[in-house]
């Protein structure tokens, strides 16, 4: 489903991605893990049209994506969450998530919102609050119900459990394994290395702007120069 092919990425003079290769098939979850700075939201940035890449290339379904507009992408059925949710605080909860939705038709809109409010029972009750005021918790789980507004084929995350209280973390896991045992396919990148590893069909270990392994939780977990990523406050 998706390729990426060669990437790089720069910022001025520094290379923050160099070379990338990785792959998602339809239906897996793929997991992006490495250290701090690694290159992991450089290379999730470039491939959702945040970033321009320098070279390389980046295929969905076939089709040449590479430096396409995150707007044109999300046509495409390419969502991202970003870091740090980005939801819009002045905006009610409903309002955020109308706005995933505004690639789809207005009935197709209402139903994804009942759906959203199934699967999120808390944004249901606080549809008319300003998002402003969720906790992390819930501020999370309506920046990832706002990407499946647009019903995307490829939903891509950046450590969607980054700063959440441990049965937090809990939640957004299960919510993987949920989105997994639907057969969406996802890309994630989690600093969680252990959690990310048991809850992905696949895992690529970014360090210094390089891939260095990839492979199933359990093939990266018996590797032992890879110990690091597991460790160090990265793999707890
Ligand atoms: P983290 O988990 O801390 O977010 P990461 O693996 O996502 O780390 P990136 O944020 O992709 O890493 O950063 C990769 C490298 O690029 C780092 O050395 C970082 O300092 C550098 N970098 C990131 N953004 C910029 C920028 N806007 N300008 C210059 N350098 C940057």
């Amino acid at each position: 489903m998706l390729e990426v092919s060669r990437l790089t990425t720069r910022y001025g003079a520094i290379s923050a991605l160099r070379d990338a290769e990785l792959r998602v098939g339809s239906g897996e979850v793929v997991g992006l893990i490495g250290p701090n700075g690694a290159g992991k939201t450089t290379l999730l940035g470039s491939i959702a049209g945040l970033l321009s890449p320098a070279a390389g290339s980046v295929t969905f379904e076939g089709a040449d994506i590479t430096g396409h507009s995150p707007e044109k992408l999300l046509r495409l059925g390419v969502a991202l969450v970003p870091e740090h949710r980005r939801i819009f605080g002045d905006l009610t909860v409903e309002e955020n998530l109308k706005i995933g939705g505004i690639t789809q038709s207005r009935d197709e809109r209402a139903e994804l919102l009942d759906e959203m409010g199934e699967r999120f029972p808390v944004l249901r009750e606080k549809r008319t609050v300003a998002a402003g005021y969720l906790s992390g918790g819930e501020s999370q789980q309506l920046a990832i119900a706002r990407a499946l507004m647009s019903k995307p084929r490829l939903l891509m995350m950046d450590e969607p459990s980054l700063g959440l209280a441990p049965v937090l973390v809990d939640v957004v896991f299960e919510l993987i394994e949920s989105l997994r045992s639907q057969g969406r396919t996802l890309l994630v990148v989690e600093q969680n290395a252990t959690r990310m590893l048991e809850a992905a069909d696949r895992a690529y270990v970014l360090r210094s702007g390089e891939i260095v392994a990839q492979g199933t939780g359990a093939e990266l977990r018996e590797r032992p120069d890879l110990f690091d990523t597991f460790v160090g406050g990265n793999g707890q």
